[in-house]
């Protein structure tokens, strides 16, 4: 799961006025609009516009909100004003139903942070009937659901499109809360706020989560933007959930249901002429049967490519070649433990030689630099870890311009990593300030902080009474 990019959202004119929507520059709208007038729904985003308009989850709830003829207005929520909707600078309080899309543990904290300067009591147990009926979901729910919980009216927990579709239909033929709330409760992958024990809600969780990936798709974006974090891309979901075993990940096999791959031709004719981009989506992207068939068909429309990351082991000449023809100049890709002996243990074995064969076989194909993804304070891990990364990294870089990206390990819930502690800060910054040693003369680096990954951590596994702690609803 990618971090949020940190950055506020695009400034509208300051001539416009209420009942006059307004498009942030760039941006290209396919068969829906957001640019409704008086909207009734806003669905709001923690974190920062270019993430929101790459975020394929958010955008395909806005997507169907808007198909089913809701007008429904985006809703940034990072800042330290009082919340206001990018079409109409209206105020989050005049919205009827505020839809959230969270994908990070530490954004259902920024949520609650923004209903407060929203002026709305974050505590749905103390919110009015005339208050605006709030329904959050999104990838967090794969983890921990009750981050959402502590401050919405309902959760959707995983697919969302079915809920998306209920509630624009309820707010169209004029439903209240009460009725709307009983429409979402109705929904097999939904819990209300107050209503569930603990036990009742890990039950129909863990139901909701196994048929993640079973729900129709594939997704796809209704927007093209520029100012988007991928870039002028058409983003389309090329595969649902993952064929891997990789013990530190949600998504690993089976536990989302079984792994989606969708159609070559269904995926290249979702995306429409004239883009100008495609990024495709799915975690279990490499694992994708017709991978090759599907790049060479973009690729032969001339529609650049882009890729969610890849997994260096199922990777092949030919398709770094397709990833170049299709506009690529950088890899990335995911190494995750420091070391050889690491990664067996995490469960994505991965040899020193292929990571360098990948490497040289990247700069024979004509890209220019390789990102690799790492963790620090995995199980059992020493400073002769970090020395066999670095000495990894520095046979990568004889080839292609390098980058790191390197952040502790958070073990989440229903994993196999799940009981394991969280690493020390000490031991974490150490990892961290050796891999600076180590790379900082040769590669680019992207350092995270223990800080941060240790309140995710507490997030990811908290029970309901803490997530309300957590995320700052009880103070
Ligand atoms: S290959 Fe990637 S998405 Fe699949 S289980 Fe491993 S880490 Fe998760």
């Amino acid at each position: 799961m990618s971090r949020r990019l940190l950055a506020g959202p695009p400034k509208p004119p300051a001539s416009r006025r209420r009942g006059q929507p307004w498009l942030p520059p760039g941006e290209r709208w396919l068969g829906v609009s957001p640019a409704q007038p008086e909207a009734p729904a806003a669905l709001a985003f923690p974190g920062a516009y270019p993430a929101a308009m790459a975020s394929l989850g958010y955008l395909s709830v806005l997507r169907e909100l808007l198909a089913q003829g809701l007008p429904t207005h985006r809703l940034p929520l990072a800042g330290s004003a009082p919340p206001e909707s990018l079409e109409e600078g209206r105020p989050l309080r005049s919205y009827r139903l505020v839809a959230l899309s969270a994908a990070w543990e530490l954004e259902a904290v920024e949520a609650v942070a923004a209903l407060r300067r929203a002026g709305l009591e974050p505590d749905p147990a103390r919110r009015g009937p005339d208050d605006p009926l709030v329904v959050a979901g999104g990838a967090l729910t794969l983890v921990n659901p009750r981050p959402l919980l502590a401050f919405a009216d309902a959760v959707v927990f995983g697919e969302g499109l079915t809920a998306a579709t209920a509630l624009a239909r309820g707010v169209l033929r004029g439903a209240g809360r009460r009725e709307l709330l009983d429409s979402l409760g109705a929904l097999p992958n939904t819990a209300l706020a107050g209503q569930p024990d603990d036990a009742v809600l890990a039950e129909r969780h863990a139901a909701a989560v196994s048929r993640y990936t079973v729900a129709p798709g594939p997704l796809a974006s209704p927007v093209v933007t520029e100012a988007s974090a991928f870039g002028e891309s058409f983003l389309v979901e090329a595969c649902r959930g993952c064929p891997r075993g990789c013990r530190f990940c949600v998504l690993r096999r089976d536990r989302c249901g079984p792994f989606a791959p969708f159609a070559a031709e269904t995926v290249v004719e979702a995306v429409p002429a004239g883009a100008p981009r495609a990024g495709l989506v799915g975690a279990g992207i490499s694992d994708h049967p017709a991978l090759e068939r599907l790049l060479e068909r973009l690729v032969d429309r001339g529609i650049a490519v882009s890729t969610s990351s890849l997994r260096v082991a199922s990777l092949t000449e030919a398709h770094l070649r397709l990833l170049v023809r299709g506009g690529a100049r950088q890899l990335t890709v995911g190494v995750d433990g420091l070391s050889e002996r690491l990664r067996d243990a995490l469960g994505k074995p991965l040899p020193v030689r292929r990571v360098e064969a990948l490497a040289e076989a990247a700069r024979a194909a004509g890209l220019e630099a390789l990102k690799l993804y790492v963790m620090v304070g995995v199980p059992d891990e020493t400073a002769e870890d970090v020395a066999e990364f670095v000495e990894l990294a520095r046979r990568a870089a004889r080839h292609v311009r390098l980058a790191v990206s390197a952040a502790p390990l958070v073990p989440k819930p229903w994993t196999p990593l799940a009981e394991v502690p969280f690493a020390p800060a000490t031991a974490l910054r150490e990892r961290l300030a050796g891999l600076r040693r180590g790379l900082g003369s040769f590669a680019r680096l992207d350092l995270g902080s223990p800080r941060v990954a240790a309140r995710e951590h507490a997030l990811a596994h908290a029970s309901l009474a803490e997530a309300r702690r957590l995320t700052g609803v009880v103070r």
